[in-house]
């Protein structure tokens, strides 16, 4: 019996198809279950509860070439195959955010964190801060992940997208302007966080502060402005493309496709 019982649980093992994963993060209403919807060609959108994170399996539209496959013909198996890929939804809601940062403490296959945010809100006080709280989390949580890794060679890189979204709507930022204003804003957050650690370090009358404080403080560019240049000596590329998942003249969501189909 015990062989079968093992054989059963090295099955069970190796039976999840790890696909390569993208995980959607970002504020609620950003578009992150539209942009799913989209991506989920050829299947009925499923309804979901939005407490619990959901994932579909996407295909990169016939135009974007996986980076892995450059020298293979479309018709390949093997090209065929690394088209595809997960798209994990998790809830916007401040409350329901440690699925996202499970995911991405904990990953199995992920590529690449999609965070989507509306380029229109961000334009205003509010919404900018809403995302640039959210974003300095998503990002702290991936540079824990690389400096607390036990080998000096770090995992391997997690990339950012940050999906500047709504395009179509005349007050949405352009994406240069999504970049500098949520770079703004994260340094604003950084800024209060680390003081908040030390008002209560003092409260506690704590003396390792020092250490980890530098562990809660996002990049390593110093005290100045903040820069999503600064995530690179952490292992984390971040960048800013515009798109939009509805609307205007249509849907045009190139860049993102084509920014995932570089990760597969
Ligand atoms: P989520 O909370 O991030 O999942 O956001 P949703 O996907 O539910 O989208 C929030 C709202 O924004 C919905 O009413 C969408 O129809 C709308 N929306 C999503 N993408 C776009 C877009 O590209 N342009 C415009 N104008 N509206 C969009």
């Amino acid at each position: 019996v015990l062989p079968i019982l093992v054989h059963l649980f090295l099955y069970r093992q190796a039976a999840p198809t790890a696909l390569p994963t993208f995980v959607l993060v970002g504020p609620s209403g950003g578009g992150k279950t539209a942009l799913l919807t989209l991506a989920e060609r050829k299947t009925v959108a499923q309804t979901h509860t939005s407490t619990a994170p959901l994932a579909i399996e996407a295909l990169l539209p016939s135009d974007v070439v996986p980076a892995s496959s450059h020298y293979r013909a479309p018709g390949d198996p093997a090209y065929e195959r690394a088209r595809r890929f997960l798209l994990l939804d998790t809830p916007g809601h401040g409350k329901l955010r440690h699925f996202a940062t499970t995911q991405l403490i904990n990953p199995t296959n992920v590529r690449g964190i999609i965070f989507v945010v509306d380029a229109a809100s961000v334009a205003e006080e509010a919404g900018l801060n809403e995302a640039a709280e959210y974003l300095h989390d998503v990002l702290l949580a991936l540079q824990k992940r690389y400096t607390g890794a036990p080998t000096s060679k770090g995992p391997k890189a997690i990339p950012v997208l940050i999906a500047a979204n709504k395009l179509d709507l005349f007050t949405a930022l352009p994406p240069h302007l999504v970049r500098i204003q949520l770079e703004r804003a994260v340094s604003t957050v950084r800024k209060s966080r680390a003081k908040g650690l030390k008002d209560s370090g003092v409260a506690l009358g704590g003396e390792d502060d020092g250490l980890d404080q530098e562990r809660e403080w996002l990049g390593e560019g110093g005290e100045g402005h903040f820069e999503f240049q600064h995530m690179e000596e952490v292992g984390t590329g971040v960048v800013v493309k515009g798109g939009n998942v509805i609307g205007g003249d249509g849907t045009d969501v190139k860049s993102w496709f084509e920014w995932i189909g570089a990760q597969l």
